[in-house]
């Protein structure tokens, strides 16, 4: 559906548009430069900005001195700003990790050094009864937690989009279904001269690395061979929001060499939420989930808050950490080929420190290459984006009123989600081309029937607004289409009106 892509020329290329290459794509949206993100991609979020707890950390579980431990509490606090200006759903929650006897109380008191090294302000060590007082179905085998009110949950979808719509707004040239498969160089080698892509070439003076799972390969084609992504797959159960009330805030085990543990939440839209597990593989695209990993998560979440309706699961998902074999992040610039710079092993907690890494990431750019890049602050630049109306959200009054005007309004096309006609066509307009991409815009098919009422829907208004045949609509873009033909009319085959 996307006509071929010629050429162009700019200042400055991200390559990825997760949370990541979007916080950086806004961070360069305030300059007068010429920016472009490629995005190999149909739809926004799509790696592991798309499947994670969206959890916005305290920072207080990373080493002190690490870029985790640097970025994340940083990022956390820019959040606080950021989801007013850019409208995603936001929820401040606040956490607890629990420990089950003393072994794992030791493990709350290292916790607890690490944020007040970090700067995590108002940590509290709580006990088990104290926990049980203000979130009544937690373990009664919890012994302590950990309290961090500064910790919160987003809607992911919602914030990975609203950076990028935000750079766009401000003049970012976004390119999807556009996979980055080489690099381009001077003559001699010593600068980055643009990207070879799926799509065409692009020349650019500065190349930033932020791939996901694939950094460790772009970073290669700059001849950068010093981290290697190792994807590490977590599963989850989401639960009908029925249940989402069972708890308020969101919870931790206790964190193990193999990363932070099951954690149970109430998501930013009200579900529950259990996962994930921790399974190191070498595929980068693997997002299958299993019955092993799904016990795991279960068994998992059940020491934290027993008696969680297993009917009540709505369905399940995992998402691929691009976990470095450091255990860090990897951000600078390459001294050759000038030009290049890693955003890369980007693990958790990457999206709660994107702000803070794409701040850090273009002031750096900035102060190492004045010779490339002039970075004129650009009077014109818009730091506010509203999001699509949120029907589900609204009062009886205001959806009259906007009914009143439109009847698309007035249109339920998913009723789980309350989501209306109105929206969809919105979604379409400001980007998306698949039936994933409307429902990461305005959720359609994140509900109880997962789709099984709405998908149709959905496929005819993307057909009618796209102005292409139903036949074209795909789920993810690629071959995933969701129609494979016309059925024969069976009245109409026996010749009946
Ligand atoms: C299970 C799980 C749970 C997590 N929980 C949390 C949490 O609660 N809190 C938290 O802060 N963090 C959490 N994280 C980490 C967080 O999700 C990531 O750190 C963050 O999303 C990384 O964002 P990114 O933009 O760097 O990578 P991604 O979101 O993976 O984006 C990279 C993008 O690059 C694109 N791309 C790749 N190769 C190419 C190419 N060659 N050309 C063009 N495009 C390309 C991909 O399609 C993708 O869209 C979790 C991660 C997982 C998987």
């Amino acid at each position: 559906m996307r006509r071929p892509v010629v050429c162009g020329d700019y200042d400055v290329i991200v390559v990825g548009a997760g949370i990541t290459g979007g916080t950086i794509a806004r961070e360069l949206s305030k300059y007068t430069l010429k920016a472009a993100v490629m995005e190999r991609a149909s739809d926004i979020p799509f790696g592991s900005s798309r499947a994670n707890s969206s959890m916005i950390h305290g920072g207080f579980d990373d080493k002190p001195g690490t870029l985790k431990a640097r970025f994340c509490p940083a990022g956390n606090k820019m959040y606080k700003v950021l989801h007013e200006e850019l409208d995603f759903k936001y929820r401040a929650c606040g956490s607890y990790v629990c420990a089950i006897g003393p072994d794992e109380e030791r493990h709350l008191e290292m916790l607890l050094g690490y944020g007040h090294k970090n700067g995590v302000q108002g940590l509290e060590i709580i006990s088990g009864n104290a926990l049980r007082e203000k979130e009544p179905r937690t373990s009664p085998e919890i012994t302590a937690a950990l309290w961090s009110p500064t910790a919160a949950i987003v809607n992911n979808f919602e914030a990975s989009i609203a950076f990028i719509d935000n750079a766009r707004q401000n003049g970012v040239d976004l390119f999807m279904e556009t996979e980055v498969t080489g690099l381009l160089f001077s003559e001699d080698g010593s600068h980055i001269r643009g990207v070879s892509t799926s799509r065409g070439d692009f020349t650019s003076r500065v190349v930033i690395n932020a791939a996901g799972v694939n950094a460790d390969l772009i970073s290669r084609m700059a001849g950068d061979d010093s981290f290697v992504i190792q994807p590490t797959r977590g599963e989850y159960f989401i639960f009908d929001r029925n249940i989402g009330g069972m708890i308020d805030a969101f919870f931790f085990s206790c964190p193990s060499d193999k990363g932070k543990g099951v954690t149970v939440t109430h998501t930013a839209d009200d579900n529950l939420l259990i996962g994930p597990t921790s399974v190191v593989q070498t595929d980068r695209e693997n997002r299958n989930t299993t019955r092993p990993g799904l016990e795991e998560v279960f068994e998992g979440a059940a020491r934290l808050v027993p008696n969680i309706p297993r009917n009540m699961a709505i369905t399940t998902f995992s998402g691929v950490r691009a976990n470095s074999v450091s255990g860090d992040f990897h951000i600078y610039p390459l001294d050759k080929p000038r030009g290049f710079f890693n955003a890369a092993g980007i693990k958790s907690p990457g999206f709660t420190s994107a702000p803070a890494i794409a701040s850090f990431a273009v002031e750096t750019i900035k102060e190492t290459m004045p010779d490339l890049v002039k970075f004129e602050p650009d009077p014109k630049f818009v730091p506010e984006r509203r999001h699509i109306p949120r029907f589900a959200d609204m009062t009886m009054d205001e959806r009259k009123r906007l009914a009143a005007g439109d009847p698309k309004w007035g249109q339920i096309v998913c009723r789980c989600e309350s989501v209306t006609e109105a929206q969809v066509v919105e979604a379409i307009q400001r980007g998306a081309r698949t039936v994933a991409g409307v429902k990461l815009w305005v959720r359609p098919g994140t509900g109880r029937c997962q789709g099984g009422f709405c998908a149709p829907r959905v496929v005819e208004i993307l057909a009618r607004e796209l102005g292409v045949s139903p036949l074209e609509i795909t789920r993810h873009g690629g071959d995933s289409r969701m129609l494979t033909g016309r059925t024969k009319d069976p009245l109409k085959a026996e010749g009946r009106p």
